[in-house]
């Protein structure tokens, strides 16, 4: 049978009530273009200092990414601290670490403030080894994460994974007890809350189609009126348009989709994931899944282009073979939903903030963006209450554009792309 194409974590909650639309303000001091972590947790903040803010969201709030993901709350970034550091140095690359931890302890701190009811805790995450090259691949990993970093993982051999992975398919894992996990629906649903009662505009189904600087301020053009605002944050991530040219062309919005099964019984659920990790395995074409509410959240990178109808039905078809391969114990388990999302990578898939031309923006989360986002959207939002965003961490490097500026906003290279990581998957 066919799975439903609905995002499973909508049925969890209720999300943000966009019936009852306020009128659009004529002036605010800052606007911001949408409505996921990001641009609430920046609302949040904002709002809390007494600044007078608004939310432009062209669909609901949390519409984008930030209620379709896999709610893994995770430790470091898409880029290996080791390739980080190699590019950046160690000084930036500990800075760039740290500001993930911290990432993660201001979810928690925002959940427990705010009384956010999303099941965050700490559960841990393991990332599995595909290849016996992989795994030794690990063993490095963790001696170089408490040398220069002083973080300390776990390692679990072959013969010992079963304590955490009920799957014969892989050759040993790392473990990381320092990550978390939430659902993704709820926590967005329960950030806006909190961003209204701190005193944010929200403003639902309000898609900014213009954004002319005039002067010292900004001119929005939106689909219910004009908006004069004194400073603009562009929290657009995968779904970033031609309003902001020059990012959406540093920006390539990149699918990624999840199955959900049907309840399992809680003895199957318990020998899946024992102990309730967050789990990814060490492919470039990745798979990552975890458990909620005895539920088997399987999700991977099945199609490289966005979502749409057909690359979210072929998707499930992949990803359920995916699922059963690392699970036969799943083979006749029903699948009840499909969804899709758009992850937003940069060329150099890290995450960059800054201002451009007037403009600030937090962008580039590469799939790291449950924690990232919402710290970034918080610290963005503070250098712009200090009028300079020129310290932050993730402004200490250059934002890239695609090389030889082959690439004007459409992702023509998409299919390359894919092909070129299955090979990297077949040859690494
Ligand atoms: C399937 C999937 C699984 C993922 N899993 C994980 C995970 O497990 N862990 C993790 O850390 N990250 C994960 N991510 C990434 C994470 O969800 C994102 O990085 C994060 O949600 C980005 O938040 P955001 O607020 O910046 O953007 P989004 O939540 O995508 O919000 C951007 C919003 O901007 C709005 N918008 C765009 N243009 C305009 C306009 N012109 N006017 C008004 N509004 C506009 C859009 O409607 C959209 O709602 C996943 C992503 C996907 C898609």
């Amino acid at each position: 049978m066919t799975p439903t194409q609905h995002i499973y974590w909508h049925t969890t909650v209720q999300m943000p009530d966009d019936t009852r639309l306020t009128p659009l303000p004529e002036k605010v001091d800052v606007a911001i273009i949408g409505g996921g972590y990001t641009g609430l947790s920046a609302a949040r903040t904002l709002a809390k200092q007494g600044v007078n803010v608004a939310v432009l969201e062209a669909n609901t709030l949390g519409w984008g990414a930030s209620s379709r993901n896999g709610g893994m709350v995770l430790t470091g970034l898409k880029l290996g601290m080791g390739s980080v550091m190699k590019k950046y140095g160690r000084d930036i690359a500990r800075r760039l670490f740290q500001c993930s931890l911290e990432a993660i302890d201001t979810v928690e701190q925002i959940v427990k403030e705010e009384n956010i009811n999303c099941g965050f805790r700490r559960y841990g995450h393991l990332l599995a080894a595909n290849k016996p090259k992989h795994y030794e691949a690990l063993e490095e990993e963790v001696e170089f994460m408490e040398k220069e970093f002083s973080h300390k993982l776990r390692l679990l051999p072959r013969n010992e994974q079963h304590a955490e992975i009920g799957s014969d398919i892989y050759f040993g894992a790392l473990l990381d007890e320092c990550s978390g996990g939430l659902n993704p629906a709820q926590y967005v649903s329960g950030l806006a809350m909190a961003a209204e009662r701190a005193g944010a505009t929200l403003q639902a189904r309000t898609r900014v189609n213009r954004l002319e600087r005039r002067e010292k301020r900004f001119v929005l053009e939106t689909t219910r009126g004009l908006l004069n605002a004194e400073s603009v944050l562009v929290a657009t991530s995968g779904y970033t348009g031609n309003v902001t040219r020059k990012l959406q062309k540093k920006v390539i919005p990149i699918g990624s989709f999840i199955i959900a099964t049907e309840k399992l019984p809680d003895e199957l659920a318990r020998q899946l994931i024992p102990n309730g990790r967050m789990i990814f395995d060490s492919m470039h074409y990745l798979n990552y899944f975890r458990l909620w509410d005895n539920r088997m959240i399987f999700g991977g990178r099945a199609a490289f282009f966005p979502e749409s109808s057909k690359t979210i039905q072929r998707s499930a078809e992949i990803l359920q073979r995916e699922m059963i391969s690392v699970y036969p114990q799943l083979k006749d388990v029903k699948i009840e939903y499909v969804w899709g999302g758009t992850l937003d990578f940069a060329f150099d898939m890290m995450t960059h903030v800054g201002e451009m031309d007037g403009v600030y923006y937090s962008l580039g989360y590469a799939g790291h963006g449950v924690a990232m986002a919402t710290y970034l959207g918080k610290t963005v939002a503070e250098a712009m209450l200090k009028g300079s965003i020129k310290d932050h961490p993730f402004n200490l490097f250059p934002f890239p554009s695609a090389p030889l500026g082959l690439y004007t906003g459409f992702p023509w290279f998409l299919p390359f792309a894919g092909a070129w990581h299955k090979i990297l998957d077949w040859v690494e």
